[in-house]
């Protein structure tokens, strides 16, 4: 196959992987959001958490968690919602367990659910800090044309601006604030180029943006899975006991969590390589490859067959 058919035939895949994931989301998309409250995880961190499902006008784009470190010198968040006035909840719910300000707003991508809230935080006087690779797509067109898109469907209000960070980071950093440590770590590209994971040292909690699914089989699309092993590597040297994703419940087994879905991504490599190599046609190696170590793990059924299909094709190109 040319490259350009092999092309279209990954975006037309994971078209259909997106339209499945729409599917699932649509149920939970008529549900109202759940009100922004503060869970707490540990000695200085708290987060909300957003609704599984996709943003829509009735759920008010609340669809992706914020994580808050209250330090005796100031409060960091990690990200910040997907609308400023959720922002504005988030400030609020903060404000009654703490009296500190909010120093700095840590984003782990420029996804539009974790950044339409910034320009709150800024003004509630947070420094912006992000991993430099975002600088690529905040000036492209896509950027503008999505919140557009976003305000006319009603997910985040007219209004809503785009922020550029204060501090664009080139490299993986120390932030040290009333004596509590947080390690901000580049562990992209992988969901995206920038994605930055927030590692709180004495609480054993990193908040690792959208790079770590808890207890399920990950929607993998045309992500490169070697980056993103490679990413999950980075994080499981941190050696984290809790982890707050950027959707989703907390995880209290960071490391079973992380390793799971490092071993998933490894076996689809490991099979669906081999068959590509061996040119056995795809639905001949699926059949063939045993799946009982995951095949009882939720979205096994809608995501397997989609993921394999997909990491074969990724393997084809690989191999050249
Ligand atoms: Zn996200």
């Amino acid at each position: 196959m040319t490259s350009a058919a092999r092309t279209a035939r990954r975006r037309l895949i994971a078209t259909a992987a997106a339209t499945a994931v729409a599917a699932l989301a649509v149920r939970a998309g008529a549900q109202p959001a759940p009100p922004v409250e503060l869970q707490r995880v540990s000695e200085h961190c708290w987060f909300v958490q957003g609704l599984a499902a996709l943003g829509t006008r009735e759920n008010r784009n609340f669809i992706s968690n914020a994580g808050v470190v209250v330090t005796p010198a100031g409060v960091v968040l990690v990200d910040a919602l997907g609308s400023p006035a959720l922002a504005r909840e988030l400030l609020a719910a903060i404000a009654r367990v703490a009296r500190q300000p909010v120093t700095h707003a840590v984003v782990t991508h420029y996804h539009a659910d974790h950044v339409y809230g910034l320009a709150e935080l800024r003004r509630a006087g947070a420094t912006v800090v992000a991993h430099a690779s975002a600088r690529e797509y905040l000036g492209s067109e896509t950027a503008p044309l999505r919140l557009r898109t976003s305000i006319e469907e009603g997910l985040t209000e007219p209004g809503t601006t785009l922020v550029a960070a204060d501090r664009w980071l080139e490299a993986d950093t120390t932030l040290e604030l009333g004596g509590v440590r947080l390690r901000l770590v580049h562990v992209g590209p992988a969901h995206t180029p920038e994605d930055l994971a927030v590692a709180v040292e004495p609480d054993g909690v990193l908040f690792a943006g959208d790079l770590v699914f808890r207890g399920r089989v990950p929607f993998v699309g045309t992500a490169d899975s070697r980056r993103w092993i490679a990413s999950l590597d980075r994080m499981l040297a941190l050696a984290p006991r809790v982890i707050v994703p950027g959707h989703g419940p907390v995880s209290h087994d960071a490391r079973a969590d992380l390793q799971l879905t490092r071993d998933y991504l490894a076996y689809l490599r490991q099979t669906m390589g081999r068959a590509a190599r061996e040119m056995q046609p795809f639905d001949d190696a699926y059949a063939a490859t045993d799946w009982s170590r995951y095949e009882s793990l939720p979205l096994f059924r809608m995501a397997n067959r989609i993921n394999a299909y997909n990491t074969y094709l990724l393997m084809e190109q690989q191999r050249e």
